[in-house]
Order: structure tokens, then sequence, then C-alpha cells
């Protein structure tokens, strides 16, 4: 059992981290938990230990400096830690956590959730073949491995992450055979006006795909992958110009490649917040399903507080302010004093909010983007079935996820539905025509991560099995 605490912290990405760093400041004992070794979260992400030496980069230099605060506070850090499962009683959370295979507990008065996103990959032919990675998920190895993907890399997907991505590449020795966009110029100058309430970041944007194209890399506008070559691993795609629709209907580019990195934007990571108890609502412009929070992380949940990426895609500036407000809010709920900044923090989240919403908004999805995924391809790679299968399960009369989980599987291996459900609800709601918001996601279950089994059975004693008398005869 970790000690308790006033506030326990899910996710020490700028949301959670900072959360801790307010609510400490103003007295509250904190603990923030994270599965990483080190705070700094997806954007922030800490180099592995095996490398002594690197070239700072402004994400670098944010997440030193952050880890610095953090080390230089009264927060308690427990970095390597999985939460599997939430409850309460009466006005205590308790957060169920495994490290090391070991189970652990710890309670709280108020518990905030900063548990971030995770990225869509709309599956398409041949996107489960070895040599594809997600677009946000090379970032994590670009950032903590410092290792470009392959030798010639594909990098495709929509919004800035794109161009970040395929700069990071090349910055570290890799070749980017091209970048595949289904963004148009149009779709980028459309939020132009949105994202110069951040200039700083226009300019580096800019940099990067000023540096691309001296690198003379191919950039395709207003394409997409239909399919990734290659049997065992990645030999080369085939991109194919889309229509105003998003469906692919131009001329086809085939592309050698032997790595790609394949993004359609991220998602706000809910289950901990539906575990806690938290009514999802669809908001597609923040990413789909967020949990009902309030600019300063508070729910109608007492002593339940979510902030960052989970409640809706708005990027990492916005996602740090949250952050603060959650940590100073729930502080002051415990009878702390309210910090002073409190109301031009509120001001400055609705800044950094625009831009990050600008950037969500360029992974949208469009009506004939449905298009990219064929009957064979596969939906859910771990139990490795394709759309055909899901969509046979739904003319039996499956009409919702739940029932789609039930008949077929689908988000029961490894990944419990991280990675498949949003797409099986996207084809779900083409095939009948109905909107994404009338296909909920499914009940959340725990495990919120795979534990050990050992975890389930701690304390059991087997002399404890209550056995019936047996029946008179
Ligand atoms: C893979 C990935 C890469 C990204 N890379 C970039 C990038 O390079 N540049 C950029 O501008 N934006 C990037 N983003 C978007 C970026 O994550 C956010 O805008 C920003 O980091 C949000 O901050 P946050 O604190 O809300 O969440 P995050 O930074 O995502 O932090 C959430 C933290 O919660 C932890 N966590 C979640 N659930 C559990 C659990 N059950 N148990 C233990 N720990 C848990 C995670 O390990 C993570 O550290 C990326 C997103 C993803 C998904």
């Amino acid at each position: 059992m970790i000690d308790p605490c006033d506030i326990v912290i899910l996710g020490a990405g700028p949301a959670g981290a900072n959360a801790s760093l307010s609510a400490a400041r103003a007295g509250a004992r904190v603990t923030l938990l994270d599965e990483q070794t080190q705070p700094g979260g997806q954007i922030w992400r800490a180099k592995s230990a095996a490398i002594i030496k690197a070239q700072p980069t402004p994400e670098s230099d944010a997440g030193n400096t952050l880890r610095d605060c953090l080390a230089n506070s009264a927060v308690t850090f427990v970095g390597d830690v999985r939460v599997w499962q939430i409850e309460r009683t009466g006005d205590i959370w308790q957060v169920y956590t495994v490290a090391d295979g070991q189970p652990g507990k710890i309670e709280a008065k108020a518990l905030i959730l900063a548990t971030g996103a995770r990225e869509y990959v709309q599956p398409i032919p041949g996107w489960t073949t070895p040599g594809v990675i997600g677009l946000a998920g090379a970032t994590a190895l670009l950032k903590h491995d410092m290792t470009p993907p392959g030798v010639a890399t594909v990098v495709a997907g929509t919004g800035p992450l794109v161009f970040f991505t395929a700069s990071e590449i090349r910055r570290l020795g890799g070749h980017v055979a091209a970048i595949v966009t289904p963004n148009t110029r149009r779709d980028w100058l459309s939020v132009m006006p949105a994202m110069l309430s951040r200039p700083d970041l226009v300019r580096r944007g800019l940099a990067w795909i000023a540096n691309l194209t001296l690198a003379r890399v191919p950039v395709l506008w207003g394409h997409a992958i239909t399919r990734v070559e290659g049997a065992r691993a990645v030999n080369g795609v085939v991109a194919t110009k889309l229509d105003a629709s998003g469906a692919p209907k131009g001329k086809k580019r085939e592309i050698a490649a032997d790595s790609v990195c394949l993004g359609n934007g991220l998602i706000p990571a809910v289950e901990a917040a539906q575990l806690a108890g938290a009514d999802l609502r669809y908001h597609p412009e923040l990413g789909g399903w967020v949990p009902g929070a309030m600019t300063d992380g508070s729910t109608k949940i007492k002593g339940l507080y979510i902030c960052g990426d989970g409640a809706g895609i708005r990027g990492a500036a916005a996602a740090e302010i949250q952050g603060k407000l959650a940590g100073m809010v729930a502080a002051n709920q415990l009878g702390f004093d309210l910090a002073p900044d409190f109301e031009a923090l509120k001001s400055a989240h609705a800044r950094a909010a625009r831009f990050g919403l600008a950037m969500t908004a360029l992974s949208l999805q469009k009506p004939g983007d449905q298009a990219l995924t064929t009957p064979e391809t596969i939906l859910c790679r771990c139990e490795s079935l394709s759309l055909a299968r899901i969509t046979a399960e739904i003319a039996k009369g499956a009409e919702s996820i739940n029932a789609i989980k039930s008949g077929t599987r689908a988000g029961m291996g490894a990944c419990g539905g991280k990675f498949c459900h949003t797409a099986v609800a996207r084809m779900m709601a083409a095939s009948q025509g109905v909107d994404p918001a009338d296909i909920p996601p499914p009940t959340a279950r725990p495990p919120l991560r795979p534990v050990p089994a050992s975890v389930f059975a701690e304390g059991f004693d087997y002399d404890d099995l209550p056995i019936s008398k047996p029946a008179p005869l």
C-alpha cells in the first residue's frame, strides 16, 4: 500500500504533473502516478537512461524543467506503476496499482485524472505489417530511444505530427521517403487564424516544412496511403489522391519504403474517467467521447477532477494550464487557499485551447474516408478480425460496441479495445447511416491495463474459502 494522501493524480504529463505542483504548493499532500519511469507524459517524454548525451530540443528542455520542479517539490512521484482499477468508498478514492508484478493500492480524498490521449490509426490494407507504427507512437521512439523507425520511412497522417515526426526522423539521421497527408493546403489555411494565437508554434511548424522542402522530401497533400505493400515486412506503400469527401478516387503513386508511420489524430483516453463514474458526451471537435469537466477540471462527482487531453484534445499548452487549475481547485476543495493567479489562468487556457482545437480540427473525420478500410482489412489486430467479420456481426443484429464485443471478441485482446473500438464504432455508424454520437463506447471494465493474474489473487487464502456443510441425508 502506497501511503495515503490528500490528492492522488493519475498521469504525469503536462496536465497531471502541473496539477501535482499547484496542489502541493497550496499545501496538499499529493501522490503522482505514471506508468512511465519519469514524468513528462507523451510530449515531454524523458530519454532512455542509456542515452548519455543528446542535443537538447524544445521538448526535452521543457521535460527537464518539469522533472527538476517535481524533484524539488513536496510531490511524491511514483513511476513505473500501472493503475488498473478505481473505486470509491464514501468520500475516499481507492486507486489500485501494479508495479513490478506486485499489487498496490493508494487512498485519497480527491482524484485527478490526467490520462492524456491515444492515437487513432484508421485501418487500411496492410497496416498490420511489421514495420508500420503509429505516427504518435513514432514520437515515443524518437524521443525515448532517439532511433528512426527504419532506413526509409513514409510518414503519413493528419495534423502537425506528420511534419514534426518527419523532421525528427531526418534530424536523427533517418531518410523520409515521402510525407502523405489527407490534409490539403486549404485545410491548413482554414485553421491559420486560430493558429495565430501561438505565433511561436506557427514559426516552428513553418521551419519544419521549410527544412523538409529544402531536403526535397516529397509532400503529397490531399493523399492517403491505400495499401501497405509487403508480406512479412514493409517494402512500400501505394498512396492515392483523395476527393473532397476524403475518399480515394484519384491518381495512385507507389513509394518504396521499409517503414511507415501512420496516424489519424488523437482520441481522449477516457476509460479511467468511466471507471470513476464520469458521464461521457460526444464532441468530435474534442476528439470524440469526453467526460464532462469544467475548465478547472472539476466534474459533477465530488472529489473527481479531469484535465488535459483526457478531457478533450486541446493540446499540450492547454493541458498544462488546465492541470494547474485542477490542482488548485482540488486543493481548495480540501480547505487550502486558492492561488491568486487562478482567474488569469482560466483566460490563458482559452487562448491555448484555441490553438489546440485548430490542430484537432485537421483530424476530423470526413464522410468518404471510411472507403480507405476495405472489407478484408483487419480492424481488431489482437483478435485478427476483418471489417467483413464485423460487418457480418452487424448484419446479424449487433447494434452496439458491447454487442460486437460479445459476438466477435473485438476489443477483448491485449489492447482492451483501445485500438479497435473507435474504428469499429466509425464503421458501425457509417454502415448504419447513423451519427457516431449514437454509438457509445463499450462499458468500461477493469483492468485498465494488463495485469498479472496473481494481482487478482492477492491476499487470497484457501482457508478462507467457505465450504458448505454436507447436505443432511
Ligand atoms: C503517443 C503520443 C505521442 C504524442 N506526441 C506528441 C508530440 O510529440 N508533440 C505534441 O505536441 N503532442 C504530442 N501528443 C499529444 C500530447 O500527448 C498532448 O497534447 C499532451 O501531452 C497532453 O498532456 P496530458 O498531460 O493531458 O497527457 P499525456 O502527456 O498523454 O500524459 C498522460 C500520462 O498518463 C499516463 N497514464 C495514463 N493511463 C495510465 C494508467 N492506467 N496507469 C499509469 N499511467 C497512466 C501515461 O503514461 C502518460 O504519461 C502525443 C500524443 C500521443 C498519444
